[in-house]
């Protein structure tokens, strides 16, 4: 049997400092060491819990060398707490380097359950939840940044996105440039904090919520859509059956819109089902 240590992964509160589990507080007293991601903000978390275990930073600049160290005072017996400066570990956090690592020096890696604010809001969301994708934060560059949404959106599932208050908006705007305008939205906005809101239907409301007050662009967000397959969603079948005849012998877009008249349906909805009829072949 191995004489290392154990790394423990410790999830801590997404807001209110009372949502850390009695497992979690004794892990953190009773382990030899905590590596923080950044320790000045955990101390507060720790001094308010009279935990005085020695702690010593692992982010995303140091991780490379300070998990080799960990590693070293893990085999040598020591036990140690990975924490972050809020929620799971790893989730868009730092952390997988040394936990992999672990992982090939077969050293016992435990992770406690605890706050997250990915499940927290997809709880609360009223979208699907029995399959979702997660994608941490959207790239910043515009074009990447489009693409990566309208994957999630032809993925048909509950998709997931971390964005920061800087980028919110941007990130609406793009939905409503790139999506089709039947995407269901929620926006989960500080939660577990005194200004827990959760704002949901099409990408206007969304938009008229951030623009009511400079406030609502503030705090910290997690943003969900879901954009049901649009046959689902109820194009006619007779409108389908026309844009099926018409696409072999127009490009989509005009086929989209010779329906859409026709019908007096929305041409963009059409559109992507074109888009998408093209490429199911
Ligand atoms: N590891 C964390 C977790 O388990 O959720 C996530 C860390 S990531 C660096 C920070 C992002 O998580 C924020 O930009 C925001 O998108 C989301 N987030 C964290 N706390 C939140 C909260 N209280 N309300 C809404 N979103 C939150």
């Amino acid at each position: 049997m191995s004489d290392a240590g154990c790394l423990y992964i410790v999830p801590t509160p997404i807001g209110n400092l009372s949502d850390i589990s009695a497992r979690a507080l004794t892990t953190l007293a009773e382990v030899d060491l905590i590596a923080a991601e950044d320790t000045r903000h955990s101390a507060r978390l720790l001094q308010h819990y009279q935990i005085s275990t020695r702690t010593i930073s692992l982010h995303s600049h140091n991780e490379a060398q300070r998990s080799t160290l960990l590693i070293e005072r893990l085999l040598s017996g020591q036990s140690i707490a990975l924490i972050s400066d809020a929620g799971t570990p790893l989730i868009s956090d730092p952390g997988y380097t040394l936990v992999n690592l672990c992982r090939s020096q077969n050293i016992t890696v435990s992770a406690l359950p605890g706050p997250c604010a990915l499940t927290t809001a997809l709880s609360a969301s009223g979208l699907p939840t029995d399959t979702f994708t997660f994608f941490g934060f959207l790239p910043v560059k515009q074009q990447a940044k489009a693409a990566k949404l309208l994957s999630a959106a032809n993925s048909c599932v509950t998709s997931i996105f971390y964005e920061s208050p800087r980028r919110v908006t941007d990130t609406l705007r793009a939905c409503q440039q790139e999506l089709p305008s039947h995407t269901r939205y929620v926006l989960a906005k500080e939660l577990s904090k005194s200004y827990e809101t959760y704002v949901s239907g099409d990408i206007a409301d969304l938009l008229a919520y951030l623009d009511a007050d400079a406030s609502h662009q503030k705090g910290e967000f997690v943003l969900m859509l879901h954009c049901p397959n649009q046959v689902e969603e109820g194009i006619p079948e007779r409108a389908a059956a026309l844009l099926n005849q018409l696409l072999p012998i127009m490009p989509p877009k005009k086929a989209a819109g010779v329906v859409a008249e026709h019908y007096d349906l929305n041409k963009k909805q059409l559109y992507e089902y074109s888009l998408q009829a093209k490429n199911d072949g």
